[in-house]
């Protein structure tokens, strides 16, 4: 029997409906609304359109939303002299600085100057070791996401085995320190793959929560995955560029024959992806109730 799929373009939708209705009654109580700044530097194309996508949903949900967009030679001091500013600045709760920086910049020098109370990345080490211990106040945005659609999905995340295939600091490491905590859409028994596992398929087989995030397609075909599990494909390629500089979008699933074994699957497009954006205005949401002392 094929797969539900979920769909990341509702499940975003809906919470982000929720994220409206509360700015709204906060807005009345406080008169004060979100306020996230987006800092770009350069003019990298998909950097541009995922900031221009950050700042639109930011404004559609009454949050008072700044893209601060800075030439690419612009110099370390400089913007981290900016970042101070923004950490200075009552109105803005929340602070992104969009990646990849150019390599004259040392990006983590620039991450870890943001205050951690204003990180809606969740990248700041003092971010990172609360989601260890589990009093995580930002979880980064795309794992945020990826429990959120297992929570809506219907997947029991509790006793479950969970196998992860990718180990990065932003997908593969957060989301497996997220579901080993003993709490809500979480308790399971985590097992991660990375190019350094032996057998990627034994562990695979077992899995009865797949994620994948190892940016290759096809990384997970159908004869690596348990039949009946939940499928959460992470990985965003393109294949087949025409001269045009047009192409697919693919993810770490082979997806069709997948579908056919799994319960449940997300597809790309339209699976993780939307909910990524979701979940920083989630998260921008937590640093402005947070400066009111809305918990
Ligand atoms: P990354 O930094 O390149 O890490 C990939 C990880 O996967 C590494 O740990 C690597 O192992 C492992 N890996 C690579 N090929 C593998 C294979 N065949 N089998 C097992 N493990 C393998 O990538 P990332 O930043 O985590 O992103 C992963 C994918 O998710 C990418 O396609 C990215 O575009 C996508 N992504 C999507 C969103 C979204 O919002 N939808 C957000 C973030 C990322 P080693 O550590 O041993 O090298």
């Amino acid at each position: 029997m094929a797969a539900k799929v979920i769909s990341g373009k509702e499940v975003a939708q809906q919470i982000r409906a929720e994220i409206k209705v509360e700015v709204d009654e906060l807005k009345q109580k406080h008169n004060v609304v979100p306020g996230l700044v987006t800092i770009l530097v350069g003019e990298n194309p998909a950097s541009i359109s995922y900031v221009t996508a950050k700042g639109k949903t930011a404004k559609e949900l009454g949050y008072n939303s700044i893209q601060d967009d800075q030439p690419g030679d612009i110099s370390e001091e400089d913007l981290l002299a900016l970042v101070d500013r923004y950490n200075k600045d009552d109105s803005i709760h929340g602070i992104l600085v969009q990646l990849p920086l150019p390599k004259h910049i040392d990006a983590n020098k620039v991450l870890y100057a943001i205050n951690p109370d204003k990180d809606v990345d969740g990248f700041h080490p003092v971010n990172v070791g609360k989601l260890v211990i589990g009093e995580a106040i930002f979880k980064p945005c795309t794992p945020a996401g990826i429990q959120e659609l297992l929570i809506r999905g219907g997947a029991e995340t509790k006793g479950a085995h969970t196998v992860i295939v990718g180990r990065s600091n932003i997908v593969g490491k957060p989301i497996a320190n997220m579901l080993i905590q003993k709490g809500p859409g979480a308790n399971s028994t985590v097992t991660v793959v990375h190019t350094g596992t032996k057998d990627i398929a034994y562990h695979t087989k077992q899995a009865d929560i797949l994620i994948v995030a190892a940016g290759q397609p096809k990384a997970v075909t159908a004869d690596m995955v348990k039949e009946g599990a939940a499928v959460i494909d992470v990985g965003v390629n393109r294949i087949g560029m025409t001269p045009e500089g047009k192409a697919k979008l693919v993810g770490d699933v082979d997806y069709e024959p997948v579908k056919e074994k799994a319960s449940l699957i997300t597809p790309v497009p339209g699976g993780v992806g939307p909910m990524t954006i979701t979940m920083l205005m989630k998260n921008t949401l937590a640093a402005y109730k947070y400066s009111l002392n809305e918990k």
